[in-house]
């Protein structure tokens, strides 16, 4: 799940972008670089022969960035030029004589953090969807050079006193709210990247960053390594029985590509998943889970290679230290610094009520499980690489309905209507697309949110299918901002992008329930970041938003995919036109919560391991991975691995991504939006004033006030999980449970 990415832009998040910049690559890489690997074609083939003669398009976007113009010859030379401007431009701020003002330090310094990431946007992005060699090489090349940046700006003293006296005058109290949101999170995210410290400890704070980013960017680089250094080749298709066609041509194609007969496994999602649900021979799917489930560790069929456990312990070890530094018991204090839960005790309580409900749950769902696989296979013991395998026995027995069966009914136009119509209903936008707009790729499209009265508010790239050199997974990433400036408001504008199947012979693109809802998903991320209100880039948007609650509205726009007023709305047969059947409509809706407490503890364990691990860190005793892991599970988990089991080690959320002592974010996010949804609820899914109300009191205000006040002021009350319980089919409806 990695969705959501933001822009570095150094000053207003200086403590995180280290982070942030290793988090680029997170979970949905691996198919990145599985597409990369076996592309067929190159996206960017136009090449500058010399680009100092030419104008560097990178340093001339003022309106949307020219992406047909952009070449990877232009990406040093524009971020050298725009990051030396940038440093010119803050020596003379800091020269000027005391006081600073926020006309005369806090304006000027959001100027030139939107000139660097008016650069860095289209090259990140590019990056991430068309990632030739020659660009990911330039890329590669100048991201240390932003990181440094933007480290120098964190520790840079006399900004961070120019901040202090902003916050010490008098006329303080005569800015909005905003700017003192954006004062005050400047002033954490500059104790947060030390600025504080004595100079001789500075340097050290210094050497830990960039040694940490090595560490994280390692971790990352060996679970790909190791994720691609595993193949099963398969010679009989027999091996194959009960995998889908899908998942057979990719795997005959991947054959083919590697100039091999029969068929390739991988551990690429796209390939492992399948055969861990539906491959019936045992031995084939044993094989793929002891590769998968040991990747970079001391286990498995590459035992010891690309194995990750000392740069997990120097990481801990690290990022403890780095804690300390600033004075926080455990680097689990210091992720708190930043996020919505107040204190480590508050998020382990969260975590244990959460699990109290739904691992009776979940061991009636393995009970339930184990007497299916014995009934109807004659088995009487269940490994760990059969539970995928009979549960998806298990959910066609009981729901009979797959999602193949519902693709005819989901073609992406009518989808894209459905999900316009009800952003409409609820917000009262309009979206209209925008032709003739410079794009990266043919297949994307552009479109224009208006509201009520007839403004532009924000626009979006829609970026839908997979291909070569495109990232896999789904995600929403800033292209700008809103911001007001001498000319006005410049309106946000988002990159949507997913990795559907493009449209194959006569049919439009077909999509999958699930992957409408992950559609449902991203456009929630997006509406976040263009139907904000305010107009300080560092709090607009998903800015300055609590990293544990920014996926509130992304996760309550998934609520609508599943409800049968809205599906009649977004479905409709290709060929007939005929809405999804009801017969079809109830199955699915069933299905929804099949296995929800077996999930639910999945996560749970996940999220707790997370958090201990850094929060129980003691530097006397190492790092204590396994055991840690292994405590968790002794306390929460129903299904317990196998031995050789090192989820840990491929766990790149944590140690190489941004949700290191944050993984819990998930669950609390969902916690918000499920209880969010629960008023639509009670006032009808449709309902405008809800809908309005939404819009004004999160959806407008981004990070300007603290999450719960916005939470509370929509809601009427602080969240209780009751809604998400319910959801999720924990509890049933008549019952109530404790809030958290
Ligand atoms: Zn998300």
């Amino acid at each position: 799940m990695a969705e959501l990415k933001f822009s570095p832009n150094p000053t207003k998040n200086a403590s995180k972008l280290a982070a942030i910049s290793n988090s680029l690559d997170l979970a949905s890489s691996t198919a990145g670089r599985y597409t990369a690997k076996f592309a067929g074609r190159r996206i960017y083939e136009n090449t500058v022969a010399s680009t100092e003669k030419l104008d560097n398009p990178l340093l001339h976007s003022d309106e949307l960035p020219a992406f047909t113009s952009i070449d990877p010859a232009h990406v040093e030379p524009a971020m050298a030029s725009v990051l030396e401007a940038a440093r010119r431009r803050v020596a003379e701020l800091t020269a000027a004589p005391a006081p600073h003002t926020w006309a005369s330090l806090a304006v000027p310094l959001d100027d030139i953090d939107e000139k660097i990431s008016r650069v860095w946007a289209p090259i990140g992005h590019l990056h991430a969807v068309a990632d030739t060699p020659a660009l990911r090489e330039a890329y590669n090349t100048v991201l240390p050079s932003l990181i440094e940046y933007s480290t120098e700006i964190g520790q840079n003293e006399v900004l961070y006193r120019g901040y202090e006296s902003i916050a010490d005058t008098p006329d303080y109290a005569t800015l909005s709210g905003p700017q003192r949101r954006t004062v005050e999170n400047a002033l954490r995210d500059f104790r947060l990247s030390g600025v504080d410290l004595a100079e001789d400890q500075k340097q050290e704070y210094k050497r830990l960053n960039t040694r940490l980013s090595e560490l994280t960017t390692k971790f990352g680089e060996n679970v790909l390594d190791a994720t691609q250094g595993w193949t099963l080749h398969v010679e009989h298709e027999s091996e194959l029985a009960g995998l889908p066609d899908s998942a057979k041509s990719l795997a005959r194609e991947t054959a083919e590509r590697e100039g091999l007969q029969g068929w390739l496994l991988t551990l690429e999602a796209p390939s492992y998943f399948p055969v861990m649900s539906y491959a019936d021979n045992a031995e084939v799917r044993r094989k793929m889970y002891e590769a998968s489930t040991t990747r970079a560790s001391d286990q498995g069929p590459n035992a010891g290679q690309w194995d990750n456990t000392a740069l997990m312990g120097e990481i801990l070890t690290l990022r403890h230290a780095r804690s300390s530094m600033l004075g926080f018991p455990s680097y689990a204090h210091y992720s708190l610094a930043t996020k919505m839960a107040r204190s480590p005790d508050e998020v382990i309580g969260f975590l244990r009520d959460l699990a109290d409900q739904a691992k009776p749950v979940a061991k009636r769902e393995l009970e339930e499980l184990k007497q299916f696989a014995a009934a109807h296979f004659d088995m009487d013991h269940l490994e760990a690489w059969d539970i995928p395998y009979y549960s998806e026995k298990l959910r066609q027995h009981l729901y009979d309905v797959t999602q193949e069966e519902l693709r005819p009914y989901f073609p992406v136009d009518t989808v894209l209507d459905g999900l316009f119509d009800i952003t409409n209903t609820l917000f009262g936008v309009r979206i209209s697309p925008r032709v003739a707009v410079d794009t990266w790729h043919e297949d994307v499209r552009f479109f224009d949110i208006w509201d009520e009265d007839g403004n532009l508010r924000g626009s979006f790239y829609l970026d839908l299918y997979s291909r070569p050199h495109k990232r896999g997974g789904a995600w929403m990433d800033e292209c700008r901002v809103r911001r007001l400036t001498d000319d006005g408001v410049q309106t946000p504008v988002a990159f949507l992008t997913c990795n559907f199947t493009r449209p194959v012979g006569d049919a439009p693109a077909l999509l999958t329930h699930d992957e409408v809802t992950t559609l449902f998903h991203e456009f929630g991320h997006g509406l976040h970041h263009m139907l904000t209100r305010v107009d300080l880039p560092s709090v607009s948007g998903i800015n300055g938003v609590e990293w544990d609650a920014v996926e509130l509205p992304s996760q309550l726009m998934e609520n609508w995919c599943w409800e049968h007023a809205a599906l009649k709305l977004l479905s409709g047969h290709w060929q007939t036109e005929e809405p999804l059947p009801d017969s079809l409509l109830e199955r699915l809706r069933t299905a929804k919560n099949f296995q929800a407490g077996l999930q639910m503890i999945r996560q749970i364990e996940f999220a707790m391991f997370d958090f201990r691990v850094h929060l129980e860190f003691n530097p006397q005793h190492g790092p204590r991975i396994q055991e840690t892991l292994a405590r968790v599970r002794r306390e929460v988990a129903v299904i317990h691995p196998p031995s050789f089991n090192r989820f840990a080690h491929a766990f790149s959320h944590i140690f190489s991504g941004g949700y290191a002592a944050g993984y819990y974010s998930y669950l609390w996010a969902e916690v918000l939006s499920s209880d969010a949804y629960s008023k639509f609820e009670e006032r009808g899914i449709f309902d405008q004033a809800t809908g309005r109300e939404f819009m004004s009191c999160v959806l407008e205000q981004g990070g300007s006030k603290d999450s719960m006040e916005l939470f509370v002021a929509f809601r009427g009350r602080e969240p209780i999980t009751d809604a998400l319980l319910r959801h999720s089919g924990i509890v049933t409806s008549d019952t109530t449970a404790n809030s958290p």
